[in-house]
């Protein structure tokens, strides 16, 4: 039988242990032992529903009720208790309108019974059961109003209880993505690694704040430095570092709370298959390449030998037919000076330069053709376009691009040159090119120009691809085309 002195005055009920001390299980089983104490029953439970939504018991004290037992709303008389919202006094479930229907019999040991739904916020969290003996006295309507209070304290406490929980779960799933993610993930504040996951560990090593930059190569202390740098100031941050066969992006941003969060990924794999993809490409474009010099050298040979066929035979014509053998040769030898330029890699020598100037430059050397071509030039220029390229080889690739568009724009078109901050397009309204043409665009030697080489393109993507960048290519037959240059990321200049 529970002690009747533990609580003398209503509001010791009250003064029990949070929820969090002991869990939920203490929590109920202080409250009930209180509870039975002051309202002298010999017998209490509580039901609370679970994350399953099944109400089952939580804590029981002087009856039998396992921790099995459950209630289904609406059914017996806990069950319509919290269906109906409502406390109730049962002496006799038979005389209760809100029983009938559902309440054949007493149980013989019950007396009276209080049953108060724990209800917080319009959530019905369970249900709080007193029990007196057949032989005390039953309760009354000041118990009734009584327990009702403290019903509410109970459902809020359950409540809250049951948010926590949610909360909880909530971030064992994040902690669990964070830790399984293969980016490493830093939140930084007042200068003290708050928050680091495995990826991290196994990228910058384990170390504080302090000494983090120091354990790491050269160029990725400096990207991330600068990375952290940046997110201080408020901005976010993007980069891309390599040191020796292993490359990172590294990016940051600030976070809402005042701190910052950093993180680095391993791109090396990517970037290795990239780079074989290209290798690949280039071994596949000399391919074709080989097999369009020896076509393009079967016609000057053709008439070298002829030429020198004729001179045994026209001893007179010697002077013309060396003339002839000549220019044959030459074009030979420009043929192989073209292969040699196609064949050599770009290897850029990177410097700061602008792309405005660049532009301006190729627009005012080349204005005169396009006088006389009556097409109209326009350069849109834009802000911090500073990048880390290699001047001349970026102007050879926009003059390609401008003399391709040109060439393709008849009188009274445009052409136009927009720059952007790290890359740029030159589109013209010209003759545009069909799904052939531009399925073989890139290929060295492939022109539909009676004077075309066929490599201005081909070097094009060679040189960006140097610079870490791709080239684009949109086109509408009889509408013109859009040729679309942008570098790496990581080649911009601030501002
Ligand atoms: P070339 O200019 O010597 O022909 P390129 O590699 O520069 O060699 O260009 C290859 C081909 O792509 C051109 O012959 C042309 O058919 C097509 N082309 C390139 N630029 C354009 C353009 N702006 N509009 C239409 N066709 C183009
Ligand atoms: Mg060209």
């Amino acid at each position: 039988m529970p002690d009747k002195t533990a609580a003398l005055n209503i509001w010791d009920l009250f003064d029990i242990p949070t929820i969090e001390e002991g869990g939920v299980e203490a929590y109920l089983k202080t409250i009930l032992l209180r509870c039975a104490g002051w309202f002298e029953s010999n017998a209490a439970s509580v039901f609370v529903a679970e994350a399953d939504g099944i109400i089952r018991c939580q804590a029981s004290i002087g009856t039998s009720i396992s921790r099995t037992a459950t209630i289904t709303e609406g059914k017996g008389i806990a069950g319509s208790a919290l269906h109906h919202g409502v406390a109730m006094i049962v002496d006799d479930p038979k005389d209760n309108p809100l029983l009938a229907n559902h309440i054949q019999e007493r149980r013989g040991d019950i007396g009276s019974a209080m049953v108060i739904p724990l209800i917080s916020s319009g959530r019905k969290l369970g249900v709080l059961n007193l029990a007196r003996n057949v032989s005390d006295k039953p309760f009354n309507e000041q118990d009734l109003a009584k327990a009702n209070t403290l019903a509410s304290n109970i459902s809020l406490a359950v409540a809250n209880w049951q948010m926590i929980g949610e909360i909880k779960s909530a971030h064992d799933q994040i902690t669990t993505v964070f830790n399984l993610l293969n980016v490493a993930v830093l939140a930084i504040e007042n200068h003290e690694i708050k928050q680091r996951n495995p990826e991290a560990d196994r990228l910058l090593g384990r170390f504080p704040y302090e000494t983090i930059l120091m354990n790491l190569p050269a160029s990725f202390a400096q990207g991330v430095n600068e990375a952290i740098v940046k997110a201080e100031t408020g901005e976010s941050f993007k980069g891309q570092k390599q040191s020796e066969n292993v490359t990172w992006t590294i990016s940051s941003s600030p976070l809402p709370n005042g701190g910052i969060l950093l993180m680095v990924e391993d791109i090396s794999s990517t970037v290795s298959a990239t780079q074989e993809l290209s290798r690949v490409r280039r071994l596949a474009e000399i391919g074709q390449m080989t097999a369009a010099i020896a076509h393009e050298i079967r016609n000057p040979l053709t008439g070298i030998r002829s030429a020198a066929q004729m001179i045994a035979h026209a001893p007179e014509q010697t002077d013309e037919l060396a003339k002839m053998i000549d220019d044959e040769a030459i074009k030979l030898s420009d043929l192989c000076d073209q292969f040699l330029e196609f064949a050599k890699p770009a290897e850029p020598v990177f410097s700061t330069g602008d792309l405005n100037v660049i532009a301006e430059r190729l627009a005012a050397v080349h204005a005169h053709e396009f006088e006389e071509a009556e097409v109209q030039l326009t350069v849109e220029g834009a802000q911090h376009t500073l990048v880390n390229m290699d001047k001349n080889q970026v102007e050879q690739v926009m003059r390609n691009l401008l003399i391709n568009a040109l060439q393709a724009t008849s009188k009274g078109g445009t052409v136009n040159i927009r720059i952007f901050e790290n890359g740029f397009e030159v589109s013209d309204t010209g003759v545009g090119m069909s799904e052939e043409i531009l399925s073989q665009l890139f290929m060295p030697f492939f022109t539909t120009k009676a004077k075309g080489t066929g490599l201005g393109l081909s070097n094009c993507r060679k040189i960006i691809e140097a610079h870490g960048g791709k080239i684009e290519v949109t086109s509408i037959p009889t509408r013109g085309s859009r040729f679309w240059v942008q570098f790496a990321d990581h080649l911009r200049v601030a501002a």
